[in-house]
């Protein structure tokens, strides 16, 4: 696939698990509601609270190979081991036509929808103060067995390295000012493709 023109751009949040980028995304939907959020796909199972089709499109890891062989995702990653999300190239066109929008995903897969979508896209690495206090948010979250916890630990080193290569970093060790940074940044690129008048 070669590059993508979107109508009005895209904002890509990521990091690694646990450093809050949920909650930021969830600010920056709430203090821009032109923003659409885009829906992954996903072969993990839901959480409790999680609905299909809102927080993921939730999948068999069949049904997801199948989407995979017919060129349906813009990206993909197994994220963990056995593990796929992705972002489908249908769920990105049916927004674009709403607005700009927002992806939530994870570092390699921001790579490559900056790689497809150049100046039409901003990744956002929002970076947590330290791999213990990560470790401390994951356990606090509850949601995932220590099996798990290890895997998205041990993951979460390797993502950090990627930080670099992002367009913009916010630290997240106050959320009230990752929040308000990462404001700003959305407000300014919001404002550079006239979709906003770079207001919060
Ligand atoms: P979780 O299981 O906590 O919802 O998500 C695990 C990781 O997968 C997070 O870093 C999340 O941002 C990432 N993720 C969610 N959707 C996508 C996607 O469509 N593509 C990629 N590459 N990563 C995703």
């Amino acid at each position: 696939m070669t590059h993508i023109a979107l109508n009005h751009g895209a904002i890509v949040l990521t990091a690694p698990s646990g450093s809050g980028k949920t909650t930021i995304a969830r600010y920056t939907i709430g203090a821009f509601p032109e923003l659409q959020f885009s829906t992954s796909a996903t072969t993990r199972s839901p959480r409790d609270y999680e609905e299909d089709g809102v927080h993921y499109y939730f999948l068999s890891k069949e049904e997801f190979e199948q989407k995979i062989e017919a060129g349906e995702f813009l990206e993909y990653e197994e994220v963990y081991p056995g593990c796929y999300y992705g972002t489908l190239i249908s769920e990105l066109f049916r927004i674009d036509k709403e607005g700009p929008i927002l992806l939530d995903i994870d570092v390699k897969g921001a790579m490559k929808v900056k790689q497809l979508l150049q100046d039409s896209a901003i990744t956002i690495f929002i970076h947590p103060p330290s791999l213990e206090e990560l470790k401390q948010r994951l356990v606090q979250r509850g949601t995932e067995s220590n099996e798990w916890l290890s895997t998205r630990l041990q993951r979460a080193k390797e993502e950090m390295t990627y930080r670099d290569r992002c367009d913009h970093v916010v630290v997240n060790d106050d959320l009230e000012q990752a929040v308000e940074e990462t404001l700003s940044i959305v407000s300014q690129f919001l404002k550079a493709k006239h979709c906003h008048n770079g207001q919060p």
